[in-house]
């Protein structure tokens, strides 16, 4: 199989293609192996890291774990002492914590090992606190405002961290991988993933050159000569996201001409040095890309005949056995050894929510654990054949997975095994001890500062903190030896079904109601190709001509309308609702069709034109099932006997529905099918720029069997329109998003018609904030406002505006944010890798540009990107640009474009900031970023916005999981997308019958 092909089989065929992988008689000795060791090593419990034992009592399953993870995930990177004692206090007062004392014996989990661990050589602890956990922790809440407090429990977090960490320099990594024996084969891992600058990125790639250039300078002589095996001493390990910060498929082209020679770089001195190096691997995003720069290592002619290369394959990507074929056939037609680490995965969690959040069709991994655990037996087994082409390094804590790998190859040469520092120490100690000629084993070290530690940190945490893990059970002697070590292959043949009932398909996550819209995998190369061919590369339909509307033509579309509305109310709610869903098939049948409209009519860029057809397609599946629900039956209310009182819901009649241009396909099927399912027939006037995508929503909403009568759409000029169908006579109702000045419009001029009151549901525009206290994560602040501010070139109605950042930690983000703006593509969308496209026309843009000047006259402009030379349509461009004001008033409307403000804030000033926000009348959206409960409740309570988004991007509401839409000046509701939208398009109807009047109440006397 070609591990680009797409697409993923049905996860149940590719686990049972693995269940042969061993023989019972291998089956048999890995369990017994496996249970020995368990065994052993639980008679040495007293040896067993001391972090073990803590994890083990406080893991991810009680709200102390999490509290305490929470602590060391954050408490290090708080630069402000009142902000760190807020966060202690916060999470301390979660915890009952001393339901944990006494109940673990390792000296760790009881309070005299916090004094021990808190207090070190910094801090004296008096002896009251350390006699007992419970009343020791339960003072720290209560003061936690005292420094000792805070000290200790930095110094507790650091030793947390410094638990998985060799060293905070390569230096200080080899002088104890010196002293130590279990670090004297190591691979050191400068920590650090995920650069989001290239100044970052630099620096990692510094840090890796040096530390090769330490590692062989520390290698012992005997490891120097002629014939010395490359694996026989420490090495490195790397991380390709450390090397580039767009380190993406989609960024391909780029990405390689800036990671690529870097990565040669490193190997080739790695090479040159004689030291193994090892590309780490990360998200599956990411695979095929690494895959390419492994095999571009391997094409090097500078250093073929080296040995030393390797990379690591997770065993839980469904993908990964024919990787391995993959990179046998490449090690074999390059003649170049490969060293392959096979771990089991460390994102797994993240993969999955990765997955149903693009509504991909498969998992990339597996959704049971044993079918991880399966899965690398069975990529062992190919490993250990391929043996001498490859170097295996298996890399596991796990004992059945360690006793499988020695089942399979007794003679246990020609591999090694692998751990990381902190973890499964003790296993293999026992290994050592009861398997004569055991491998060598390699401790994956991380060096680094502790403010590079936290992504690495977070994940050992959940690692040894999940229950499915092996290392948070196998000390535990409440789980009996044959709990914590389990056949698999057993354990798979014994499930109802291989995938896990627990974790629906990413189309199934909206249950049996409504399926999930079909997203787009952007980490495959095939999808990639697909969009090149399909989207990018189809002009025609756009660049058709395309003819407005007259008024002659919109005045009968008018009558047309109200002429049919009886008839249509008058088609069964089931049959309406049954049109949207074909039309939601229809738009995904062609999803390439729409998408390049997208592209080519509104300058949309891939990413949001997919995002774009699933919103419209979740649409039309949501408001089925809402109207449905709404309109099916009536609903019956409780009253008197002998009289029955029903309510349903009625259309109102002819909706005139007008949309604006940046989502010229979501909120236009939005609004039209919301008024059609629920009966009304519809005037929909798209924006004067992006008729065309709206004519063939149109066209497709008839061809699932839409009556033409029902629905008119109308390209015109805005006012033209306005003015006439406001005034028609037969007019229900108004629904429209754009700028809040129209809707006021609207408003006055429905004010003004005699007659019946009109109901008006206005969207309009915001100034929305994202509010960052010290506590959050400087990287993923970064992440979320470039993603909200520029994303869409800015023009999208939630899209950040004003960016508020607690001083104590403004510089740092502030200056990871310019060189994250550095490295966005600007561009046409019509390629494939442009972030930030040109703005809806020249006049928006000049606008925009009149902005930024007024703003740089007043010495405001923080930084602005440099635009490409020769871009076509240039007028239409505005660079990203950020812009620093000193209070919130400064910013007083919505420059809607990609503009980004920032303002600072004081700690203690955060009430009166929120109260800032607020008063400017908009309440759209709202970002928060935070640690603490208390920012985000304050937030939450003083916040005007109608969406409110807490340590995410801000944008990309999902239908009927966020509903969408502002109060105030941002709209008058009900949100879009969510359950109360239809409602506001029918009117209450009661009917009550009196059933006794017809002789008597009959079903009063036929009581028992
Ligand atoms: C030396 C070394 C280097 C490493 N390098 C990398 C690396 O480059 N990239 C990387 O991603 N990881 C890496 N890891 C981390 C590694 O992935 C984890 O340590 C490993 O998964 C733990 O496996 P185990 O056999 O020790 O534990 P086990 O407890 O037996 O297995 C845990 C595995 O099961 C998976 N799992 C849990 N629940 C489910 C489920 N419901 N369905 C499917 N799978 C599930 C987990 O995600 C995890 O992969 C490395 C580990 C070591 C020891």
């Amino acid at each position: 199989m070609d591990f680009r092909s797409p697409p993923l089989r049905d996860e149940a065929q590719d686990v049972t293609a693995l269940l042969e992988a061993l023989s019972a008689d291998h089956r048999q000795v890995a369990l017994e192996t496996a249970r020995r060791l368990v065994a052993g090593a639980r008679t040495r419990a007293e040896e067993r890291p001391y972090l073990d034992a803590f994890l083990q009592e406080f893991g991810l399953s009680n709200q102390e774990g999490i509290a305490l993870m929470c602590l060391a995930e954050a408490l290090l990177r708080i630069p402000d002492d009142d902000t760190a004692d807020r966060l202690i206090a916060e999470k301390l007062a979660a915890g009952d914590w001393s339901a944990h004392a006494g109940r673990s014996d390792s000296l760790f989990v009881n309070a005299s090992t916090w004094g021990l661990m808190l207090t070190g050589r910094l801090v004296e602890l008096p002896a009251s606190m350390t006699g007992d956990a419970g009343g020791f922790l339960r003072s720290l809440t209560q003061r936690a405002s005292e420094p000792i407090v805070r000290q200790a429990l930095r110094r507790a977090m650091t030793i947390i961290g410094g638990e998985f960490v060799v060293g905070r320099s390569i230096d200080e990594a080899l002088r104890r991988s010196a002293r130590e024996p279990a670090l004297a084969l190591a691979s050191f891992d400068m920590l650090g993933e995920g650069a989001r600058t290239d100044a970052d990125a630099r620096r990692y790639h510094d840090a890796y050159l040096q530390a090769i250039e330490a590692i062989a300078a520390a290698r012992p002589a005997a490891h120097s000569g002629a014939g010395a095996s490359v694996h026989g001493h420490s090495s490195i390990s790397i991380k390709l996201s450390a090397l580039d910060p767009r380190y993406a498929l989609l960024h391909r082209e780029r990405t390689l001409g800036r990671l690529l020679p870097r990565a040669l770089e490193l190997w080739r001195l790695a090479a040159e040095r004689g030291i193994a190096l090892t590309i780490d691997a990360e998200e599956q995003d990411r695979l095929e890309l690494s895959l390419q720069i492994v095999e571009a290592l391997m094409r090097d002619p500078l250093t073929r005949g080296r040995e030393g290369l390797g990379l690591a394959v997770q065993a839980y990507g469904r993908r990964a056995p024919a990787v391995i074929d993959h990179l046998l056939e490449r090690a074999r037609i390059h003649a170049r050894p490969l060293a392959i680490r096979l771990v089991k995965g460390a994102y797994w969690d993240s993969e999955i929510k990765r997955a149903q959040e693009r509504g991909l069709e498969q998992y990339p991994v597996y959704t049971r654990k044993a079918s991880t655990d399966v899965a690398y037996l069975a990529c062992a087994r190919r490993l250990l054949e391929a043996m001498p082409l490859v170097y295996p390094q298996f890399a596991t804590h796990n004992a059945h997975t360690l006793g499988a790998i020695l089942a399979l190859r007794p003679e246990a040469q020609g591999f090694e095994f692998q751990r990381l520092h902190g973890m499964g120490g003790l296993l293999y100690d026992e290994a050592r001890r009861q398997l004569p000629a055991f491998p060598p084993v390699r401790v994956y070290a991380p060096v680094g500062p502790h403010a590079d530690l936290l992504a690495y940190l977070v994940r050992r945490l959940l690692e040894n903190g999940a229950n499915t893990s092996f290392v948070n059970r196998f000390m535990d002697e409440r789980v009996p030896l044959d709990e914590v070590v389990t056949d698999p292959f057993v354990q798979l043949r014994s499930f109802d079904s291989l995938s896990h009932p627990g974790i629906s398909l990413p189309a199934a996550l909206y249950g049996a109601e409504r399926r999930n819209s079909l997203g787009l995998d952007f980490g495959r190369t095939a999808s990639l190709e697909w969009l090149q061919q399909q989207v990018l590369a189809e002009t025609s339909a756009a660049s058709r001509d395309c003819r407005f509307a007259s008024q002659q033509e919109l005045a009968a579309a008018l009558q047309s309308a109200a002429d049919h509305a009886r008839s249509w109310a008058a088609t069964h709610v089931d049959s309406r609702a049954a049109m949207l869903e074909r039309a939601a098939e229809l738009l995904e049948e062609r999803r390439a069709a729409f998408m390049a409209l997208l592209v080519h009519e509104a300058g949309k860029t891939a990413a949001d034109a997919i995002a774009e057809v699933r919103e419209a397609a979740d649409f039309c599946r949501y408001y089925a099932v809402q109207a449905r629900r709404l309109q099916g039956t009536a609903t019956v209310l409780r009253g008197p006997t002998g009289e029955t009182n029903e309510l349903t819901l009625a259309p109102r009649g002819v909706i005139v529905c007008i949309s604006p241009w940046n989502f010229p396909l979501a909120i236009f099927a939005g609004q039209l099918v919301a008024a059609l399912v629920t009966g009304n027939t519809v005037i929909a006037k798209p924006a004067e720029t992006t008729p065309r995508v709206a004519l063939a929503f149109g066209a497709l909403l008839r061809e699932a069997g839409v009556p033409e009568e029902a629905l008119h759409v109308l390209p015109m000029e805005g006012r033209i329109f306005g003015e006439l169908a406001l005034a028609h006579p037969a007019l229900a109702g108004v629904v429209f998003t754009g700028s809040t000045a129209t809707a006021q419009w609207l408003n006055r001029r429905l004010a003004a018609r005699e007659g019946a009151i009109l109901p008006l549901i206005a969207e309009t525009g915001g100034l929305n904030a994202m509010v960052v206290d010290s506590t959050a994560l400087p990287e993923q602040v970064v992440d979320d406002a470039v993603a909200s501010a520029f994303g869409s070139a800015g023009q999208r109605c939630s899209a950040l505006r004003l960016l508020c950042l607690q001083e104590d930690s403004a510089e740092r983000i502030l200056e990871m944010l310019e060189g994250a703006m550095d490295t966005l593509v600007i561009g046409d969308t019509a390629a494939l890798d442009t972030d930030v496209g040109p703005v809806i026309t020249a006049e928006a843009a000049q606008k925009l540009h009149a902005h930024i000047e007024r703003m740089t006259a007043r010495g405001r402009l923080r930084k602005r990107c440099t635009l490409p030379a020769g871009l076509r349509d240039a007028e239409r461009y505005v660079a990203p640009t950020l812009i620093e004001v000193t209070d919130v008033a400064d910013l007083r409307e919505e420059a809607f474009g990609p503009i980004l403000h920032v303002v600072r804030y004081r700690a203690q000033e955060l009430p009166q900031l929120l109260t800032a926000i607020r008063a400017n009348g908009y309440g759209l959206t709202l970002g928060v970023q935070t640690r603490l409960e208390y920012t985000r409740q304050h937030a939450f309570a003083d916040s005007l916005a109608g969406n409110v988004y807490v340590n995410r991007n801000m944008i990309g509401a999902v239908v009927g999981v966020q509903p969408f839409g502002g109060t105030g000046l941002s709209g008058t509701g009900p949100k879009a997308g969510g359950p109360h939208y239809l409602t506001r398009l029918t009117t209450e109807r009661v009917l009550t019958v009196n059933t006794t009047a017809t002789g008597g109440n009959t079903a009063l006397l036929s009581l028992d």
